[in-house]
This record gives structure tokens, sequence and C-alpha cells, in this order.
């Protein structure tokens, strides 16, 4: 029996916001996989793909283990990221091209299942770039390249802690290897992380995260919501010392950069970045705010502007890192109304008011 293992490319997409390029990840002993996201759609990306299937298609003849129905049984998409689902379309075509040049004809083909946490309407503005290029990701697949979810549409909605069956589990193993959903909002409203529970863990070493985006190989990963980044942050390390063994994730597979091997740690040192500049934020805006420039309303109250506090925090910085700076301060400054430590006073962008509210 083969051991459970990760195939991962990247999707030839490299750039300032994506490191290397995306990665994808192959899970599974032999197929059918389940692939963990295709990459944003690039040409060069296809072929690495096929000749990982294909090594994968020869081992199998080799040990003369059966023929899957297709070799990727389920896509799982992290979040509504274009760089995440664009390439869709290609995989289902090179999947259905593989299947016919198999020699299995004989063998019905079943296309994959397409997977994605739903993005919660509430949080998407009415024009949102991101929804509508994954709908026309979407209506540009052939209605055959896909198994349709139970009431039609082309996606299978997750659930937070939905678990996904590897095949293929050791026969000594207890419990299968699975693939379990941990809903992540945060870096989006809908992320998800992908605990790999492994049934050879015990030889193969402990369990595996794949974090998408939620934490990043290098770099710091970007968020829309910090309240709900440091929450899903929190969640996923409780998770972890609470279940014991059963969620002790060691390794991160992220969807940008390179391999985490003490991932725990890496997301310890997230959280605290974040908590010590958040301690340096309420330090500024507990403080007396700077007198009204000339020429502002008289009747506003004395405030901090988020372009104040930028300027004390980052005053030993170049000016030109002040405005991405400012908007990290606007996120923290939502995190602190949301905790009930600050009130926004009203104003647009970097002059948008802040007053602190002092715990009583
Ligand atoms: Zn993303």
């Amino acid at each position: 029996m083969e051991k459970l293992q990760v195939l991962p490319n990247t999707s030839q997409n490299p750039g300032k916001f994506t490191l290397q390029g995306t990665n994808t990840y192959l899970v599974g002993s032999s197929p059918p996989y389940i692939l963990i996201d295709t990459g944003e759609g690039r040409d060069a990306y296809t072929p690495l793909l096929e000749a990982a299937l294909l090594s994968s298609i020869e081992k199998e003849q080799t040990q003369n283990s059966g023929s899957a129905a297709c070799l990727i049984s389920d896509i799982i998409l992290t979040h509504r990221h274009q760089d995440h689902f664009g390439g869709l379309h290609d995989i289902l075509k090179l999947l259905r091209k593989l299947h016919d040049h198999r020699g299995v004809e004989t063998l019905h083909y079943i296309p994959p299942r397409i997977h994605k946490y739903l993005s919660p309407s509430a949080t998407l503005p009415s024009s949102d770039a991101y929804e509508s290029s994954f709908e026309s990701v979407l209506s540009s697949l052939p209605a055959s390249s896909y198994t349709p979810a139970p009431s039609g549409t082309p996606i299978h909605d997750l659930r937070d802690a939905q678990r996904f069956r590897l095949p293929h589990t050791p026969p000594t193993a207890s419990e299968p290897s699975t693939l379990e959903v941990v809903h992540t909002p945060g870096h989006t409203p809908d992320s998800i992380c992908l605990l790999l529970r492994r049934a050879d863990a015990g030889v193969a070493g402990p369990h595996v995260l794949f974090s998408a985006d939620t934490v990043l190989g290098q770099g710091t990963a970007i968020f829309e919501d910090l309240s709900a980044y440091i929450s899903s942050l929190q969640r996923v390390l409780a998770a972890r010392a609470c279940a014991s063994a059963d969620a002790d994730f060691s390794a991160i597979y992220p969807g940008h950069g390179p391999v985490v091997e003490d991932g725990p740690a890496l997301i310890e040192t997230y959280i605290k970045h974040r908590m010590d500049r958040e301690a340096q934020i309420v330090r500024v805006l507990s403080g007396s705010p700077p007198p009204p420039k000339e020429g502002a309303d008289s009747g506003d109250e004395p405030a901090w502007t988020i372009w104040n506090i930028v300027a004390v925090i980052y005053k030993d910085y170049p000016e030109n890192l002040w405005l991405p700076a400012a908007h990290g301060v606007g996120l923290h400054l939502r995190k602190l109304e949301d905790d009930g430590r600050a009130r926004c006073l009203g104003g647009e962008g970097v002059k948008q008011r802040w007053t602190f509210i002092s715990e009583s």
C-alpha cells in the first residue's frame, strides 16, 4: 500500500502578490486524487499537472490496482480569488482527455465534483469583481465536465467541519485518512483551510494543514477583515490544542510560498505581530489627539485621523509607505470597533476620525 502523498504544483503565475505562483496540491496515494485549487489558468500549468497525473497512472498500472473513473474525484477551491479557481476550465478538459487516452473507455467517465465555501452574500458588494469573474468561469464550463451538486449547480457548497474521506487507507489504520474543512474567514469571507488527517501519520509524520492564503509560506498574508482573521488563526490553533493528536498538524502547505515546517509557530507569530500592532495603535489612540489643522470644522471634537495615527507609528519609515500602512491601520481600527474599544466619528479614507473608548 502506497503512502498518502501530497503532490504540489505551482500554477506558473509568479508575481508580487502570488510570490512564486499559486500552489495547487494533489492529495491521495493513487487516483482518484483530491485537487486543492486550480491556479489561475496559465498555459504552462496544465502540462505540469498532466505529467504528475500520468506518472501516477503508470504506477497504478504496474501495481494493477484498478482504474478510477476519473483521475481526480474532487476539486476543492479554497476561496474566491481568481488565482485559485481560474484554471478550472483547463483542468476539467485535461481530465476528460486523459480519461479518453487511458484505454479504459469501457469505464464510464465520472467528472469531478467542484467544491467551495459559499461566499456570505451580505459581505459582497453588489458588483463584486471576484464573484463576477468566478461566475463567468463557472458559466464557461461545459455541463458534462463536472458532476453537479444535487441542486443542479456546478458548485457543491462546503460546510465547516465537512470531511472528505481519502481512498486507499492503509489496512492497518483504524480510521480513514480525511481532509477536513476549517472555515477561516478573514483573508476573504469564504476562505477555508483543510486539515489532512493521515491514517498513516504514525509512519509518515503528523497531520498537515493546507492554509491557502490564510497563512503564507513567506511574507505576510493580507486580509479583508482583521477581527475575523485573528479569530480564524486562533481557532486553527485552538482546534489543534483541544483535539490533541487528532488535529495535531505540524507542517503548513500554503497557497503561496514554500512549505512551513513548524506551522503552529508561524501562526503564533502572525497573531503576535497583529496584537503588537494593535497595542501600538491603542497607545496612540488613547493619547491626546493633535490639535485640528487650521480650516478644520471647528464643530468637530478633537480626534485622531487614520493619517495622524500612521504619521506617529510609521514616523521612521519613508512617506511613500504610509498609504499602504493606512489601509492596515484602518483594518485594525475596525477590529477595535468590533471589540468595543474604538469609535468612528465619521470622515472618509485617511481622514476618517476615530476616538478611543476607555475601559470603564
Ligand atoms: Zn487569496
